[in-house]
């Protein structure tokens, strides 16, 4: 049997809820075969992140060519990538192909943890989002990225047009900070999807946005259009954030087992 083959570029969480552990497991639960290129280490629990070490650029190219000139995938997602170093070197290396790339751009955890030096937000607009299939920036990273502040549903049009102006083909950008339904919006510019969920009043989130770019990807490795993906890929995030649960003294993890 062959499945389809899907690819996150990110870092590692050793609490098993967010980062590596959360793409593998959304992979898996949506039918595809998983493969990890490692970014960073992080010791991290429910708590919070207690430290983050970056592996070497060389280390991250290593593990890419392993996965890509061997097995081959057929969608990649990107989450923490640390340092300009691997934004740029990641960039380089999704760019230089046409499958499609799910781009998280993963500035700084629940807990208010940076997973992304300061100094690397211009790497990001130039290098990473123009190579980008879908981007999946949340509030935070909007403002970060844009200097955009999203205070309402009306707010999220504007948002997205600011993350296109970098060039990635499609933004899908995450309104379940804002007060009310859980609304996505995502455009290329000219369609416009937008996606609704009931809030579920669940504080174990943690890996959310994770969880949502790599099912986005799983289900673009099995040849449905961006649209399609996303739709499928909030109705599975619902169902994990509806099912997370405590686990440690924190925040626990969305479930992929639902
Ligand atoms: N740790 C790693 C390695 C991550 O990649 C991320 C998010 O992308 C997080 C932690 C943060 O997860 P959350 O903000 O859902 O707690």
């Amino acid at each position: 049997m062959s499945l389809p083959r899907v690819l996150t570029v990110a870092g590692s969480d050793s609490g098993g809820g967010a980062g590596i552990q959360a793409d593998l497991k959304t992979m898996l639960a949506l039918g595809t075969h998983g493969m990890s290129v490692i970014t960073a280490v992080t010791a991290q629990n429910s708590l919070g992140v207690q430290g983050a070490w970056p592996l070497p650029v060389d280390a991250v190219r290593a593990q890419y060519r392993s996965v890509v000139d061997d097995i081959g995938v057929q969608a990649v997602k990107t989450g923490m990538l640390a340092s300009a170093e691997l934004v740029e070197a990641v960039a380089e290396l999704i760019g230089g192909t046409d499958v499609p790339a799910v781009v998280d751009p993963v500035g700084v955890s629940k807990h208010g943890d940076s997973l992304l030096a300061a100094s690397s937000l211009d790497s990001v607009r130039t290098r990473l989002l123009p190579v980008a299939t879908v981007a999946t920036p949340n509030l935070d990273e909007v403002a970060q990225l844009t200097g955009v502040r999203v205070e309402s549903e009306e707010q999220l049009r504007p948002a997205a047009a600011a993350v296109l102006s970098y060039g990635p083909r499609w933004v899908l950008i995450k309104g379940g900070h804002l007060p009310g339904e859980a609304v996505d919006l995502l455009t290329d510019g000219s369609v416009e999807h937008w996606l609704r969920a009931p809030r579920h009043d669940n504080r174990h989130t943690h890996g959310t946005g994770c969880t949502l770019a790599s099912a986005i990807a799983a289900e673009l490795a099995k040849g449905r259009s961006v649209p399609e993906a996303a739709v499928a890929a909030k109705e599975y995030v619902t169902g994990a954030i509806a099912a997370g649960f405590a686990l440690g003294g924190g925040i626990g993890p969305v479930d992929h087992g639902w």
